[in-house]
């Protein structure tokens, strides 16, 4: 029986790994739920999962998630606050945390699951982004087994050996193929982008995911952060990984071989299936999703991407190639980007031309140590809200 705690589990991912833990009560039970403010979803999964722990964001919440609870009968404990959120991360009573919170909240609840040496199922992109070197030293340090769910990454984990361990060199891999769609506007007219709506960016073609990740995924920054994402994971160096343009996303990424060897991994665009894959790695369980029907998609398109459509994709590699806090600095300026586009305080092209400001204005540094990333996080907010509103 494993023992699962769920970061962000009323998010979209959230919801998918609770989707399939039902289907397989006997191997996993569920230790804590967590979300930010939607207090009657919370309500309702603690109703059907019965966890010993509810974390939400505040105390207003937790006041009405208690009351929800009580008035069905349901035992929960209910808390509050980041320090609620660590502890449910690396509590002894849970063996596998599912990081699904989005952005750079759920940094210090899946640091904390690292640290406490947990199966840690990585949904959470910007946590490892922003922190690198930091989070992987925590996994190895204290044997951790991390284990990606981010479609791509587990699709390049399932191509490479067992064996595997962060050298692609020594294990003959040429290259790391990261699949991209390309988002809402990638046939887009480039002149017509600056005026489209968060509604049209958030529409993807092939999956159903947060606004945030939505918008990443139509400026193609979701790309830049998994480039960087993957060179962490798998050891890689930036110029070993490559983005191809696939806009079915059958194909969730590959592994080129120094033979000529070019391993994919496919599947129907459904985020279920890498759940599954890692909840029960490395044994293999039903997911609810279908198999893929090849014959009905017919044909699959590959293309190359666009810097001058997708110069995110670009900043993102910037930011990889200098190093230190460079990818904090991005991640950061990307989320406040994000909020303002999904506010209506800035355009589209904004978001990009916003990254670029910040990186160019506040200079990367080594990071010393959590404090002190945090406290380039905070300087670099600073600074895109600043040029938002000057
Ligand atoms: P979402 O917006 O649907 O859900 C986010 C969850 O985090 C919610 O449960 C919310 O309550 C919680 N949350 C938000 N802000 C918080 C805060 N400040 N403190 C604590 N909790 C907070 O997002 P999502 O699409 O499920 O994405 C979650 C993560 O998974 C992101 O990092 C995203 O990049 C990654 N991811 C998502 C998908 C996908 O298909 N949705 C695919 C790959 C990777
Ligand atoms: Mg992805």
């Amino acid at each position: 029986m494993q023992t699962i705690t769920i970061l962000g589990s009323t998010g979209s991912i959230g919801v998918s790994t609770l989707d399939v833990i039902a289907r397989h009560p006997e191997r996993y039970r569920v230790f804590a739920l967590t979300a930010h403010a939607r207090v009657e979803e919370l309500a309702q999964q603690c109703k059907q999962f019965r966890p010993q722990v509810a974390v939400v964001g505040s105390a207003g919440a937790a006041q009405a998630l208690s009351r929800l609870l009580r008035e069905q009968g349901v035992a929960t404990a209910v808390e509050y606050g980041p320090q609620a959120l660590c502890a449910v991360a690396s509590a002894a009573a849970c063996d596998t945390v599912m990081a699904a919170i989005v952005g750079a909240a759920g940094l210090e609840p899946s640091l904390a699951a690292a640290r406490a040496g947990k199966k840690l199922l990585l949904a959470n992109k910007e946590a490892l982004v922003m922190s690198g070197q930091l989070f992987m030293d925590a996994v190895a340090e204290n044997h951790a087994t991390l284990l990606p769910i981010d479609s791509e990454h587990n699709a390049i984990f399932q191509c490479l050996p067992q064996s595997f361990a962060r050298a692609p060199e020594q294990h003959g891999v040429a290259k790391i193929v990261l699949t991209a769609s390309g988002g809402p506007f990638l046939r887009r007219e480039v002149a017509t982008l600056e005026s489209v709506t968060p509604e049209e960016a958030v529409a993807h073609p092939n999956w159903v995911m947060g606004r945030k990740i939505s918008v990443d995924s139509a400026t193609m920054m979701n790309k830049g952060l998994e480039v960087i994402e993957a060179h962490w994971l798998f050891g890689a160096a930036a110029d070993r990984i490559e983005v191809l343009i696939h806009p079915q996303s059958v194909i969730h990424s590959m592994v080129s071989y120094v033979d000529g060897s070019l391993l994919a991994q496919l599947g129907n665009p459904d985020m279920r299936t890498p759940i599954a894959h890692a909840l029960a790695y490395p044994e293999r369980i039903a997911s609810g999703v279908g198999p893929l029907d090849l014959a009905k998609i017919g044909q699959l398109d590959f293309l190359a991407p666009d810097f001058q459509r997708f110069p995110c994709l670009k900043l993102a590699y910037d930011a990889l190639e200098e190093g230190g806090s460079a990818a904090a600095i991005l991640n950061a300026a990307n989320e406040v980007a994000v909020q303002a586009f999904l506010d209506r305080a800035i355009g589209f092209r904004m978001i990009d031309q916003l990254i670029h400001r910040v990186m160019d204005r506040l200079p990367a540094r080594a990071v010393s140590g959590l404090d002190d990333l945090l406290e380039q996080d905070r300087e670099a907010r600073q600074l895109a809200n600043t040029c938002i509103t000057s």
